[in-house]
């Protein structure tokens, strides 16, 4: 995945379709080659005057937004953030998914919410109380705890120093064609297609850098 000015929209490793009937191809089709494109674009113009950030990396980018003057930190916060967030819930999808959370994140799962319908309960909350545009996440925090949170717009949960497991893109752009104004509906046909096996690699690696 490139990591690096300038920015390209690396395809999907699956089909537009794979994730059918849950999330619809059109769906799949507009997010990645028109919105997340989008903010690939827009990040790699407002990069072309400054050649030191051309050499920092998405994460390095995003950490180092709010440092930046006003004019050019906010744009680099939302189109390096929305560059980031896409990425995170497209590779946070399976075309063929474990059904449920599986190694050491299923046993913390497990331990911090007593089980699945706790943990899906929570999360859906969380993702229905964002007011507009954002996301629902899982992170690990700094002691290793699990904790759901959300972000408005394309902010990250990298700036607070929480590590992101899983995010599910609540903006309507993400589910309007298939489910309209029901993001409940839209979060359990997201369940469905939940890449369980990444979920859990994201979390030992956060595990491993605290
Ligand atoms: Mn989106």
């Amino acid at each position: 995945m490139n990591n690096r000015y300038p920015f390209i929209n690396t395809p999907l490793p699956y089909g537009y379709d794979a994730m059918e009937p849950y999330i619809d191809t059109k769906t799949m089709e507009l997010h990645h080659d028109r919105h997340l494109q989008t903010y690939i674009d827009n990040l790699n113009s407002a990069l072309k005057g400054y050649p030191k950030l051309q050499k920092l990396s998405l994460e390095q980018l995003i950490k180092g937004a709010p440092a930046l003057p006003q004019e050019i930190g906010s744009t680099i916060n939302n189109n390096a953030g929305g560059v980031y967030n896409h990425r995170f819930y497209f590779d946070g999808l399976a075309s063929q998914p474990q059904e449920m959370p599986v190694g050491w994140l299923g046993r913390a799962i497990d331990q911090t919410y007593v089980g699945m319908d706790g943990f899906v309960k929570e999360l859906t909350k969380a993702a229905l109380s964002v007011f507009g545009s954002g996301y629902g996440w899982l992170v690990s925090e700094r002691t290793g705890a699990l904790k759901i949170t959300t972000t408005p717009n394309q902010n990250t949960p990298l700036t607070t120093g929480l590590c992101p497991i899983l995010n599910i893109d609540v903006w309507e752009h993400a589910y309007y064609l298939k489910h309209h104004n029901k993001r409940a509906d839209y979060m359990g046909d997201w369940l469905k297609v939940m890449n369980w096996e990444k979920a859990n690699e994201r979390y030992m690696e956060c595990v491993k850098a605290k």
